[in-house]
C-alpha cells in the first residue's frame, strides 16, 4: 500500500449551488478517503487524505464523474502534511481567497422534483417551490457569495424538521440544497383579484381558473413577473395585445412538455435537447398549423419554452385537470421597454389594468432575469437574448488578462460586460436605455456584478455614438476611456467567443450603429489585422427621408431607393406602389433627398430589408422593430438560382455593393410575396459572398467573421455560411453572445482588452 498522504485542492468553474459538496462526500466515501470539503469564494476547496495512489484516483475521478449541471474549469492540487483524519465532513462555507466562484444560473425544474410535484402522496404536491441540488433558483435569489442560504433570499425563512434532515443528510438529493423548502417551512403563494387575496393552495386553483376562463394572470415566476394566458384564446391575446400596446409583436408561448410542444411545432433533435435542458429558453420553431397564428401573427415560428418552474408545472397540471391542454402565452410582465417587474409592488404599478389577478409569492427576486431566447443554426444554439439559465456564466476568452475592462454596450438590448482574468460576464438583457427605469436597472445591475465578481474595471470601452446614454454612462465612470466602433464591437464578439486570432474579415449587417465618418453604418465590411481595424467596403449608402420616421414607415426607405434606381421620374409612377402616401407627400420626399434635409445617409442593411419587406407587398409600416424582415423571411421557401443582382464598385479604395439592380427585380415582381423573398435573400447572400471572397483574396486572408442583427434571420445567415465555405473560407458567428446589439458589451470589451485601434489612413 502507498504511503498515507494528504492534498489540498482547489476545484474553480461552475461548482457553488450545483450538489457539487455531496458529491465530493460520496466520492470520498466510495475512495475511503478522509478530510473535508467546503465552497468558498474560490470555489470548492477540498482536503483528502489517503494513501497516495487512493488519493490519486479520487482527484482524477472529480472531474470525470462530476454532476451534470456543474462546470470544472480547474483542479490546483498542493501538498500538505497528514493529520491521520479518519472522517470525511463538509465543512461550513468561509474564507477571504480572491473571488473566482462563479454563481449558477438558475436551472428549470429537474424530473425527479417534476415528479414529486405531481405524486398526490408527496408532502411537495403541487407545491410551487419544490427544489433540490439539481435544480432551482440561482442566480435570481443570490445576493452575495458564497452561494449559502443566509446569502440568498431565502434567508428569512427556517427550515423544518423534514426539511433541514434532507439538507443535512449527504446521501440525500437535498443536501446542502440551499432553497430547499416546502409548504410548512418555506415561501407561499398568493392571489390577489378584485380586492381578495387568497393563499396556498386555493391561489393556484384561483389563477388556473381564471386562465381557463380566458382571463390574464400577472405571474411572478423566477426572473420576474410573466403576464399569461391562454395561447388559443384569440379574444385574451387581443385584448393583452390591446393593452401592452402590442398589435402584431410576437408573445411567447409555454407548454408543459417536449411531447405537448410537438403538438403545436416542428421540433428537430438539438431543438429538443436545448428545449429540454436546464437553461429552458424560449425557442424559435417552426409552427405545425395555424393554432399559434394569434400569438406569432404573420411568422412562420414561434418562441416556445416548456415549464420551467414549479409553479409553472403545476399550474399546467390543474389546467391538464379542466381538460385544457392550451399552450398559455407567457410573456414578460413589463410596460413597453420598461424593465421586467421584479417585486409584487413594482408589478402592481406597472401591470396594473393589464392583468385580471396578480398571483406572487414571498421569496424575493433579487437580482430580475427576463427569459433567454435562441434559435438552432448548423446545430447549434444561437442566443438572441441572453438572460436566464445563461447569466451570470462566463463566456471563456483566449488569454488572461491582468486589466479588467467593462464594455458597456449599446442603446437598445443593452447588455454590459465585465471581464476578469480569461472570463467574460456579461449582464442579463437589459434592454432600451433611453428607458429611464432601464437606466436604473443598468446601475444597480452593474453594481451588483462587480460585487459578485469582487473586481474594479481598469478600461472602459464604450459605443461612439455621440447621442447614445451607454457613452454617456461610460464617461462618468472611473478607468482608461476606449471608444468602439459600433460594427467593429459585432465584429469581435464573435473573435471573443470563438478565440480567434487575427487577421479575419468581418461582414456585420444589422439596423443602425454610428459610422466613424458621422453616416449610419450597418452594411459593413471591416479588414482586422495585428491590433488594427478598418473598413473595406459597405453596403452603398442611401438616403432615409425622415430619419427616424423611417424606421416605422419602411415605404420611405423603399421609395429612397427605388427614387435612386429609377431616377427621381420615379415619383410619378410611386403613387401606385405607396398606397399611403399622397402625391404631395411623394413629392415633398423627392425634394427633401435632393437638398438633402432630414434624409441621413444609411449604409443599413437592416433597412434594406425594410424596404424589401414594402416590395414585396408586405406592409408599408411596421409596429416593432424587425417586423417586415421577419415576414419576409417566413416567405422563403427553398433558394433559388434567378436571385436579384447587386453590382459591385469601387469608390475611393472602398468596394460598394449597390442594391440598385435587385430594387428593379423586386419593383417587377412587386406584391409577389415569395418570389421577392427568395430572390432576395439569395441575391443578398450571393452579393456578400462575393464582396467577402473579393476582400479575402485582396487581403489574403482566409477567415471570415458574421455579426449584426440581421444574422438572427437564419436563413441569410446559412446561405452565406454555405456560399463562404463553396469558397474554401473559414466563416464563424455568434452563438454564445446575440449578434444582435446584446452582444456587443462582449466586443467592446475584448477591443479594449486586445488594444486594438482604427487603421491610420494613408
Ligand atoms: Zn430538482
Ligand atoms: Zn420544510
Ligand atoms: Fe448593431
Amino acid at each position: 500500500m502507498s504511503p498515507i498522504v494528504r492534498k489540498k485542492i482547489i476545484v474553480r468553474g461552475v461548482v457553488q449551488g450545483v450538489g457539487f459538496r455531496p458529491y465530493i462526500y460520496k466520492l470520498a466515501a466510495a475512495h475511503s478517503v478522509y478530510g473535508w470539503v467546503k465552497n468558498d469564494s474560490a470555489g470548492v476547496t477540498i482536503e483528502a487524505e489517503g494513501p497516495g495512489s487512493v488519493i490519486g484516483a479520487f482527484i482524477r475521478d472529480i472531474e470525470l464523474k462530476k454532476p451534470a449541471v456543474s462546470r470544472v474549469d480547474s483542479v490546483s492540487v498542493s501538498v500538505l502534511p497528514p493529520l491521520g483524519e479518519k472522517v470525511f465532513l463538509i465543512s461550513r462555507s468561509g474564507g477571504s481567497a480572491p473571488a473566482a466562484a462563479i454563481i449558477p444560473a438558475d436551472i428549470s425544474i429537474c424530473p425527479d422534483c417534476l415528479r414529486e410535484l405531481l405524486d398526490p402522496g408527496n408532502r411537495r404536491f403541487l407545491y410551487p417551490f419544490i427544489n433540490c441540488t439539481n435544480c432551482g433558483p440561482r442566480f435570481t435569489i443570490v445576493k452575495r457569495l458564497p452561494y449559502d442560504r443566509p446569502f440568498t433570499t431565502m434567508s428569512p425563512f427556517k427550515m423544518c424538521p423534514a426539511c433541514k434532515a434532507e439538507y443535512e443528510d449527504p446521501l440525500d438529493r437535498r443536501f446542502h440544497a440551499q432553497p430547499n423548502a416546502c409548504p410548512v417551512c418555506g415561501p407561499s403563494l398568493h392571489v390577489r383579484a378584485r380586492g381578495k387575496i387568497l393563499h396556498g393552495p386555493a391561489a393556484l386553483e384561483f389563477a388556473a381558473d381564471l386562465i381557463l376562463k380566458g382571463g390574464i394572470a400577472a405571474l411572478q415566476s423566477l426572473g420576474g413577473f410573466h403576464l399569461a394566458c391562454r395561447a388559443d384564446n384569440a379574444a385574451a391575446i387581443a385584448r393583452l395585445r390591446r393593452l401592452k400596446n402590442r398589435p402584431h409583436k410576437p408573445f411567447a408561448v409555454m407548454l408543459s412538455g417536449i411531447k405537448e410542444a410537438g403538438v403545436f411545432c416542428r421540433i428537430s433533435k438539438p431543438e429538443k435537447e436545448e428545449l429540454s435542458s436546464r437553461r429552458a429558453p424560449v425557442l424559435m420553431l417552426v409552427k405545425k398549423n395555424k393554432e399559434l397564428e394569434s400569438a406569432a401573427p404573420g411568422l412562420a415560428r414561434v418562441g416556445v419554452m416548456l415549464a420551467y418552474t414549479p409553479l409553472h408545472a403545476a399550474l399546467f397540471e390543474l389546467l391538464r385537470r379542466r381538460g385544457c391542454g392550451a399552450p398559455l402565452v407567457m410573456t414578460s410582465g413589463n410596460r413597453r421597454d420598461e424593465p421586467i417587474a421584479k417585486s409584487p409592488e413594482e408589478a402592481g404599478r406597472a401591470l396594473a389594468g393589464f392583468a385580471d389577478a396578480f398571483v406572487f409569492h414571498d421569496r424575493p427576486i433579487h437580482s430580475r432575469a427576463d427569459d433567454s431566447v435562441a434559435f438552432i443554426s448548423k446545430g447549434e444554439t444561437r442566443l438572441v437574448r441572453r438572460a436566464r439559465g445563461f447569466v451570470p456564466e462566463a463566456v471563456k476568452l483566449k488569454g488572461n488578462f491582468s486589466v479588467s475592462a467593462l464594455g458597456c454596450g449599446a442603446d437598445l438590448k443593452n447588455t454590459f460586460c465585465l471581464t476578469r482574468s480569461g472570463e467574460a460576464f456579461l449582464s442579463q438583457h437589459i434592454g432600451d436605455l433611453g428607458e429611464k427605469l432601464n437606466q436604473d436597472f443598468y446601475q444597480e445591475t452593474l453594481a451588483k456584478m462587480k460585487t459578485l465578481l469582487d473586481l474594479k474595471p481598469g478600461v472602459i470601452a464604450y459605443d461612439l455614438h455621440p447621442a447614445y446614454v451607454s457613452r454617456a454612462m461610460a464617461l462618468g465612470f472611473k478607468g482608461r476611456k476606449v471608444p468602439v466602433q459600433h460594427h467593429a464591437a459585432h465584429i469581435l464578439s464573435v473573435a471573443a467567443e470563438r478565440g480567434i486570432e487575427t487577421p479575419f474579415i468581418g461582414a456585420a449587417f444589422d439596423g443602425t450603429g454610428y459610422g466613424v465618418d458621422g453616416r449610419i453604418w450597418g452594411g459593413e465590411f471591416l479588414v482586422f489585422e495585428g491590433k488594427t481595424w478598418r473598413r473595406a467596403g459597405h453596403l452603398k449608402y442611401f438616403r432615409l427621408p425622415g430619419g427616424e420616421a423611417a424606421v416605422h414607415e419602411i415605404w420611405r426607405g423603399a421609395f429612397s431607393l427605388l427614387s435612386t434606381a429609377l431616377g427621381p421620374e420615379f415619383v410619378r409612377m410611386a403613387p401606385n406602389i405607396f398606397k399611403n402616401a399622397s402625391d404631395k407627400n411623394l413629392a415633398t420626399l423627392q425634394r427633401m433627398m435632393t437638398l438633402g434635409l432630414n434624409s441621413p445617409e444609411t449604409s443599413s442593411i437592416g433597412r434594406l430589408f425594410d424596404a424589401f419587406g414594402c416590395l414585396a407587398g408586405l406592409r408599408e409600416s411596421v409596429t416593432y422593430e424587425g417586423q417586415a424582415p421577419m415576414e419576409l423571411e417566413s416567405f422563403f421557401k427553398k433558394p433559388r438560382k434567378d436571385f436579384y443582382p447587386f453590382s459591385l464598385a469601387r469608390e475611393n479604395g472602398l468596394l460598394i455593393m449597390d442594391p440598385s439592380k435587385a430594387v428593379l427585380g423586386a419593383l417587377a415582381d412587386f406584391g409577389k410575396a415569395r418570389l421577392v423573398s427568395e430572390r432576395f435573400h439569395c441575391g443578398l447572400a450571393a452579393a456578400a459572398v462575393k464582396m467577402l471572397k473579393t476582400i479575402c483574396s485582396e487581403t489574403r486572408i482566409s477567415a471570415v467573421c458574421l455579426s449584426g442583427g440581421v444574422f438572427q434571420n437564419r436563413t441569410l445567415l446559412e446561405l452565406v455560411v454555405e456560399g463562404l465555405e463553396q469558397e474554401g473560407l473559414k466563416v464563424f458567428s455568434n452563438s454564445l453572445v446575440p449578434a444582435n446589439d446584446g452582444g456587443i458589451s462582449l466586443g467592446q470589451a475584448w477591443y479594449a482588452l486586445k488594444g486594438f485601434g482604427l487603421k491610420a489612413e494613408g
